[in-house]
């Protein structure tokens, strides 16, 4: 009964049992957390590990957060459910507090998750063209390497071959360009001189689609998930222009990104472009309660105003807005603009760099990289050859990280023999201490092995 806890080997038990693990089919020995506070979480065992990952890239003002709980209970006790049919309160209040956030005019189409408000936008997209007699232009460009999501069109966006391999065919129509990939420049480019081809590959993949067969290019201000791969600072201007030159609209994917992550409001505010449509989830809420919103420039919105229902967005979702999520994105905004966490995550960034700067004389260390306050560490098996490292090499430093409290993350088995990139983006709440002992662990762990090596 829910009265009689189940013990540590009756909960293992059951998972072995029961639950279907995300990207494994069995985890013998997982993490069974228990509960958290601030930057740190605590499994049943009573073990404390710094979050060094915010869970996935999403817990940005932190665990345990009350103000939140409470803001979620009291309007549950209000009205837990209502729908985007008719309209709620915190749906309204969080749409223009978006919009202050986005320093534009946007609409915002709340659904559930960061795959969903990517779908969304592709057939606002599509029926964009339409409704603006371009029907023709159906396609989407992004770039290998990026991650958009699970669903079958999110999928189709994402170009990591991997994660895609026995579930074709996906969503049809999405073309990949090479990423701005500096450290192995797809071109055999040296960055300075390069005249970022990895932008003008994205307009010949225009031409050679053909302009009146493209919608839309999606991509996030940097490539999180799929490497850290942060481009030149001219490359996301530069790729405004050329959608602007072909009518092709610019979908800015801020589900990791977004709110604060990158040290400023939204990532691509770094890079002062305005997209046509920005999607955005994890941060939104903290992941405390699941939403994601897709914001649409207003000039983009007149042309679903006409009186016939085809020319309406058609599509709706359940969950999508609803008022607690909602109310937990307004409470968790309001956390970040108390305590500044936006300008905190910028700083703690800064002091990331500053003070992990001794990795770099670690054989392994290819290249340190940074948006904001993630970091990305590719591992080598030397700098010279720049070889990846092994999956086992980098297992080895996650593991030692682990065994001393902080859990990091790596970029997935996305592309065969490249999982070699530790990364870490902790709470932007993290405090000092926090801070220092992030940067304390990693050189302990990388110094150590260094000995060892
Ligand atoms: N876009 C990006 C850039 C992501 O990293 C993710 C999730 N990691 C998604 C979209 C999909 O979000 P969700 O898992 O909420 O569907």
């Amino acid at each position: 009964s829910t009265e009689d806890p189940m013990t540590k080997e009756q909960l293992l038990e059951n998972d072995r049992k029961y639950v279907w693990h995300h990207m494994s089919a069995h985890n013998e020995n997982p993490m069974i957390i228990a509960s958290g506070e601030g930057s740190w979480v605590q499994d049943v065992d009573g073990n404390r590990y710094l979050d060094g990952m915010s869970g996935l890239w999403c817990v940005n003002v932190g665990h345990g957060r009350q103000e939140i709980a409470q803001a979620a209970a009291e309007q549950m006790m209000k009205i837990a459910y209502a729908t985007l049919v008719q309209s709620h309160i915190p749906a309204i209040t969080l749409a223009a507090k978006l919009n202050e956030w986005l320093n534009g005019e946007y609409r915002i189409f709340y659904s559930n998750s960061g795959s969903d408000a990517n779908e969304v936008a592709f057939k606002i997209a599509r029926q964009y063209h339409h409704q603006n007699g371009k029907p023709s232009k159906h396609k989407f460009i992004s770039r290998h390497r990026a991650y958009h999501g699970n669903s079958m069109g999110a999928l189709g966006a994402t170009g990591q071959a991997q994660r895609k391999l026995k579930y074709e065919p996906l969503g049809v129509g999405f073309q990949h360009v090479p990423p701005p990939y500096c450290y192995r420049c797809p071109f055999g480019q040296t960055k300075g001189t390069c005249q970022l081809q990895c932008a003008k590959a994205i307009e010949d993949a225009i031409v050679w689609e053909g302009a009146d067969s493209v919608a839309a290019v999606i991509m996030e201000p940097v490539i999180t998930g799929g490497g850290m791969i942060v481009p030149p600072d001219e490359y996301l201007p530069m790729i405004r222009s050329i959608c602007d030159k072909y009518e092709v609209l610019l979908i800015i994917d801020e589900v990791i990104c977004g709110f604060g992550r990158s040290g400023e409001k939204f990532g691509h505010t770094n890079y002062g472009v305005k997209p046509d449509i920005v999607t955005m989830a994890k941060g939104l809420t903290s992941a405390y309660s699941p939403l994601s919103a897709t914001a649409v420039a207003a000039e983009l919105y007149e042309s679903f105003k006409g009186q016939e229902a085809t020319s309406h967005l058609r599509h709706i979702n359940t969950f999508g807005g609803n008022p607690v999520s909602c109310q937990v994105a307004l409470k968790n905004i309001e956390i970040l603009e108390k305590e500044n966490l936006v300008a905190r995550s910028a700083w703690m960034g800064k002091q990331f760099k500053k003070r992990l700067k001794p990795l770099l004389l670690h054989p392994n260390v290819g290249e340190i990289r940074r948006f904001g306050s993630a970091l990305g560490i590719e591992l080598v098996e030397d700098r010279a050859s720049k070889v990846p490292a092994t999956a086992e090499r980098v297992l080895a430093f996650i593991t030692a990280c682990k065994l001393k409290g902080l859990l990091i993350g790596k970029n997935g088995d996305t592309v065969p023999g490249f999982a070699n990139i530790l990364t870490l983006s902790p709470p932007l709440s993290s405090t000092d201490e926090d801070i220092d002992f992030i940067v304390d662990t990693l050189l302990a762990v990388f110094n150590n092995d260094k000995k060892k090596g």
